[in-house]
């Protein structure tokens, strides 16, 4: 075997119940050297053409990359794969956080789960050893409630968790995955997928090293990047986050904005990353290993958004998708719009755009408030926008 993997892939069927490890051949590592590749090997030779992606036929792969559990920083992605629900064709999401690492320093490069369980269940995985448990007491819990209910459960809050919310359970056609309440497979459904299988979460725990040619030159990269490289200044992604890019895109026109018919935003400045870290900011957060910390937490305490810090805030593509796109410029609103996808574990950018779309339906009449509940969906309303959301979440409507 090489370095930075351990040459073992946790297999899991969910309606038999059975758990193996394979041990791939060491070719396959070299050919596809892990993350999407990895995953997509696995998919494209074992998955049956026309199955229906929320059958028990379909497969759920979460893979790590081939750095993941290093010192280097930028290297937690964490990238699921599966048929997606939600266009029939490929899905696959990535996320940051902490999961891809722990994965790894569990002893495993990738897990691949088929099957349907009867029962709702999560799987718990600690230094090469992996087991079924049953997850009735987390169904239909929020995902800041699960994750508190299984770091006490499991007597560690080192525990690191990736888990779907009541919007996968529902089965939302672009429900998520979220790591650690704030970094999201968001894209492509595969919080369906998981919920399809009963699957609310899957905890892990490893205490290894991975296994690297030259650790000390690895911490010698490290600490060249934090004292030599990396120097933090005002605009930078530590400072903005990824919304420092919001007001240039709409200086040069390319803002979504208002359903794609436009690309300046008149309210861009007010949803802009400054206009956060000047307000409802409180802190920033990271990824494993990752000095930047371009992470956003924000908190509102007051009027009618009230938003938890414990599920981050939003980044770029919420603030486009749920901001601009829908002629939004209340940022409490978005970010209430954000906590709102983070509880349920649905795509900020599926759900936002779904609503863009339904608003200019409204605009032009083909929508009317008979088909709306009575909401008044047109560009702008802040109110109309977190109430579309949670409906989508709770499947409502
Ligand atoms: S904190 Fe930001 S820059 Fe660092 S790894 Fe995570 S997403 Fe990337």
């Amino acid at each position: 075997m090489g370095y930075g993997y351990w040459g073992k892939v946790l297999r899991i069927d969910l309606s038999s119940g059975r758990i193996e490890v394979e041990t791939p051949d060491p070719i396959i590592y070299r050919r596809y050297l892990g993350g999407s590749a990895f995953g997509l090997h696995y998919l494209l030779k074992e998955l049956k053409p026309g199955i229906d992606p929320l059958s028990p036929e379909n497969m759920i792969i979460f893979t790590s990359s081939v750095l993941a559990g290093t010192p280097l920083p930028g290297a937690t992605r964490l990238s699921v794969l599966g048929k997606s629900p939600l266009t029939g064709g490929l899905g696959e999401t990535e996320a940051g956080g902490w999961f891809a690492p722990e994965l790894k320093r569990a002893g495993f490069d990738a897990i691949i789960i088929r099957g349907r369980s009867d029962r709702p269940v999560y799987l718990w995985i600690k230094d090469g050893k992996a087991e079924i448990r049953d997850a009735s007491h987390l169904w239909g819990k929020l995902t800041g409630e699960v994750s508190d209910i299984l770091k006490e459960e499991l007597g560690d809050n080192r525990v690191r968790i990736a888990q779907i919310g009541p919007g996968g359970e529902k089965l939302v056609r672009y429900a998520g995955i979220v790591n650690e309440l704030h970094h999201f497979n968001g894209r492509t459904g595969m919080g369906a997928v998981m919920g399809s299988k009963n699957l609310r979460a899957i905890a892990v725990r490893g205490t290894q090293e991975v296994p690297m040619y030259d650790p000390e030159k690895a911490r010698e990269i490290v600490r060249w990047f934090v004292q030599e490289y990396y120097k933090p200044q005002p605009g930078d992604m530590h400072d903005l986050g990824t919304s420092r890019i919001v007001k240039p895109l709409s200086d040069t026109g390319i803002l979504p904005t208002r359903n794609f018919r436009e690309g300046s935003f008149e309210g861009a400045e007010q949803i802009s990353g400054e206009r956060m870290r000047d307000t409802i900011l409180i802190r920033r957060g990271t990824c494993y290993a990752c000095p930047i910390a371009c992470k956003r937490v924000v908190k509102v305490d007051e009027g009618p958004f009230k938003v938890d810090p414990k599920y981050g805030g939003p980044e770029y593509e919420t603030v486009a998708s749920m901001g601009s796109l829908c002629g939004v410029s209340d940022l409490r609103a978005v970010a209430k719009a954000n906590e709102i996808c983070s509880k349920y574990a649905v795509d900020t950018i599926s759900c936002g755009v779904s609503i863009a779309f339904a608003m200019e339906c409204y605009e032009n009449g083909i929508l009317t408030k008979e088909d709306t509940g009575g909401l008044d969906l047109r560009f702008g309303n802040a109110e109309a926008l977190v109430k579309m959301v949670e409906m989508i979440c709770r499947r409502e409507g």
